[in-house]
């Protein structure tokens, strides 16, 4: 099986494989799954002992590295005393503190938190909230959102139609899905003033504006300049719409500021949050609103209530791990840790620039992206960096790394040198 040399795997594996269907993959034709035994730091260890060194974080969550002991032992706590209560008419002190502390940690007066258990379902309340914004302040048919080419908001059907059509991930679903409007980010002044048009025309459909604030992840990782942060906030201003910013995966530190729409100076009205919120240990997420939205839901008619409330919102462990993490970024140098990061990137990525096929090197914070003209075959080329000995998961026309903020400098020179070989050709 892929990366293991060879050996048997374990008979869990053996029969397992058999029933879990993997995601993103072609059952038949995708490399089996790697049996994977245990986690520590920036090291993944394979049933067969063999250990490889993480280049992803478990899709950009394991910020801290895996396992680590703050983490563990909030965790462990909080499971002796309470490991879950619903947040129907019931509040807890993980909670309590969590939405306290984001609140602070935000811009501007981004404080009123919605907890959700996933990613796609963060961005699907920010999606309810700005439609429910308007019909509680009294405004019909203000119902569809403006999101961006190279974008991506998650899997579910709400999420699905704002991201990029053209990406090949959700084009067969159109039928299900709302339609939306998907334009190009304001980069320069044409896109800017057609994007100013667009919602001159349509400002009585438009609820809001949806983006990834400096980094569009999953559609491509494609980065754009803070200004464009700042067109977006003056649009949705001058239109009077609502401006949502999906940091998921920009948040806590991943770009180098703890996140994204503090580079610009930009506050949106309502922002999502996820993956690396509890430090990559447990499923949580949240979507913030500014006193402003929120005010829009604050009345004596039980009709103007966010309709909205998933069985495991607000966990008491997934909080209790978000708290540790939270620590974590208090006591520990983690922005700086960031930027060191992004320097060994810079530097052991550059070589890239002169292997054919190579169209692009971008670093920004500690997201390390190698773009190439195509790639032939993926199934190849994630095969042989497991042979190198690290675990890089290319898509689309790129490699990245988006590493834990904590790895170690040999393990990072170990990821950005596999990229350099494998992609050169040799092994
Ligand atoms: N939004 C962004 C920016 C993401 O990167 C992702 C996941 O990659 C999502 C939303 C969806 O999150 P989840 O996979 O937790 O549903």
């Amino acid at each position: 099986e892929g990366g293991q040399d060879g050996a048997a795997p374990p008979s869990w594996y053996r029969d397992g494989v058999e029933h879990v269907w993997l995601p993103y993959a072609q059952m038949k034709t995708a490399a089996p799954p790697v049996p994977v035994v245990r986690t520590r730091g920036s090291r993944i260890t394979l049933a067969n002992g063999r250990e490889i060194v993480d280049g992803v974080a478990s899709w950009w969550t394991a910020c801290h590295g895996y396992n680590h002991p703050h983490i563990a032992a909030a965790v462990a706590r909080q499971l002796e005393t309470m490991p879950h209560v619903m947040l129907g008419g019931m509040l807890h002190e993980q909670a309590a503190r969590l939405a306290t502390r984001l609140a602070a940690m935000l811009p501007g007066d981004l404080e009123r938190v919605f907890f959700t258990d996933s990613g796609s379902v963060a961005v699907e309340v920010a999606m309810k909230m700005a439609v429910q914004y308007w019909i509680n302040s009294g405004v019909r048919g203000r119902t569809r959102f403006v999101a961006f080419r190279g974008g991506y908001h998650g899997d579910t059907t709400g999420t699905m139609a704002v991201c990029d059509p053209d990406e090949g991930m959700h084009g067969l679903f159109k039928g299900l899905l709302p339609e939306q409007i998907i334009a190009d980010l304001p980069r320069d002044e044409e896109t800017t003033a057609a994007l100013d048009r667009l919602l001159a025309d349509r400002a009585d459909e438009i609820a809001g504006i949806l983006v990834e604030p400096l980094v569009q992840g999953a559609g491509g990782m494609l980065f754009h300049d803070p200004a464009v942060l700042q067109r977006l906030r003056a649009l949705a201003d001058r239109h009077g719409t609502l401006l949502i910013f999906d940091e998921i995966f920009t948040g806590f530190g991943r770009t180098g500021a703890m996140f994204a729409c503090q580079s610009a100076g930009v506050v949106p009205d309502v922002l999502t949050v996820s993956k690396a919120l509890t430090g990559g240990t447990l499923p949580l997420a949240a979507t913030v609103a500014t006193r402003r939205v929120f005010d829009a839901f604050w009345s004596d008619d039980p009709l103007k209530a966010l309709m909205h409330g998933p069985t495991f919102m607000g966990n008491a462990l997934a909080c209790a791990a978000a708290n540790a993490s939270l620590d974590l970024f208090e006591r520990e140098p983690r922005l700086a840790q960031v930027a060191a990061v992004e320097s060994a990137l810079r530097e052991g990525l550059a070589p890239c620039r002169s292997l054919p096929r190579v169209v692009d090197v971008r670093v920004r914070g500690a997201i390390g992206v190698v773009e190439l003209d195509r790639i032939d075959d993926v199934t190849d080329l994630k095969a042989r960096f497991l042979d190198a000995g690290v675990y890089v998961r290319p898509f689309g026309r790129i490699v990245y790394l988006t590493p834990a903020f904590t790895i170690p400098a040999d393990d990072l020179r170990r990821l950005t040198g596999a990229i350099v070989k494998v992609l050169a050709g040799s092994r």
